[in-house]
């Protein structure tokens, strides 16, 4: 069990930006939640409040079974310094991706950990090498794989199909677990918390057998393949350890 109270930084090499400890979190009663720049200022992301996006984006045919997902608080300046960390790349039209370490407390998950593996990139994919570091660190701080977050140096902000290919390992492995992604340069959304929908959009991923990019039929039903979370509460308040392995 991670308790409340704990707290240390990690000491593995190349870790930093320790940014607030908060030692008795989360406090009684969160009275405020802000966040992150250019996000309306609520505290939840639902379909309604969500910056114009692709109409498949939509949550609002969210099926029942994703209404019923545990709330996941995010550190309202993680997607802002993973911006930062990622500007390098970036600026070559280069994919960055990471990964969301939580633990679980009272039904709720606390993102506290963003870790940046050793990867390979192009302009449209972004691939972790030696994966055995993130499962290390995991093991470490005794973190949950929440999920991850990864850039669109010059594409809109969408899933693509390997997106939703990797989506669907995580969401096996932990049902709420959710995609960023993060498209700096689309005017229309900078940034999306997806999931694929349940059951119909992981029914599709379960069945396709197909690699690299490819299409996906919707489901017959006409729900999503894949939707925005409506369970993210941006929480100012939480600790955020940020660990670059590159
Ligand atoms: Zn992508
Ligand atoms: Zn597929």
């Amino acid at each position: 069990m991670f308790g409340f109270a704990k707290f240390h930084v990690l000491n593995c090499v190349g870790c930093w930006g320790v940014r607030a400890v908060a030692k008795s979190f989360p406090p009684p009663g969160i009275s405020f939640l802000q966040p992150p720049p250019g996000v309306p200022e609520v505290s939840r992301i639902t379909g309604a409040v969500a910056v114009d996006g692709p109409s498949h984006c939509s949550s609002s045919s969210q099926p029942e079974a994703s209404k019923h997902l545990k709330d996941i608080h995010v550190s309202a300046r993680l997607m802002e310094d993973f911006l930062d960390l990622a500007s390098d790349n970036t600026s070559k039209n280069l994919e960055t991706c990471g990964v969301l370490g939580a633990f679980l407390e009272s039904g709720t998950f606390y993102v506290t950990n963003l870790i940046i593996p050793k990867q390979e990139s192009t302009s449209n994919s972004c691939q972790t090498v030696n994966e055995v570091e993130i499962y290390s660190i995991q093991n470490e701080e005794s973190l949950l794989p929440i999920g991850w977050i990864h850039t669109h140096p010059s594409q809109s902000c969408f899933m693509s199909s390997v997106d939703l290919h990797t989506q669907y390992i995580y969401q096996v492995m932990v049902p709420e677990a959710v995609g960023i992604v993060m498209a700096p340069t689309d005017t229309s959304r900078k940034f999306g918390v997806f999931r694929l929908s349940e059951p119909d959009g992981m029914r599709v991923l379960k069945e396709c057998q197909e690699k690299g990019f490819h299409s996906h039929a919707e489901p017959a039903n006409g729900t999503p393949i894949y939707e925005d979370c409506s369970n993210i509460v941006f929480n100012p308040n939480l600790r955020l350890e940020i660990c670059d392995l590159r």
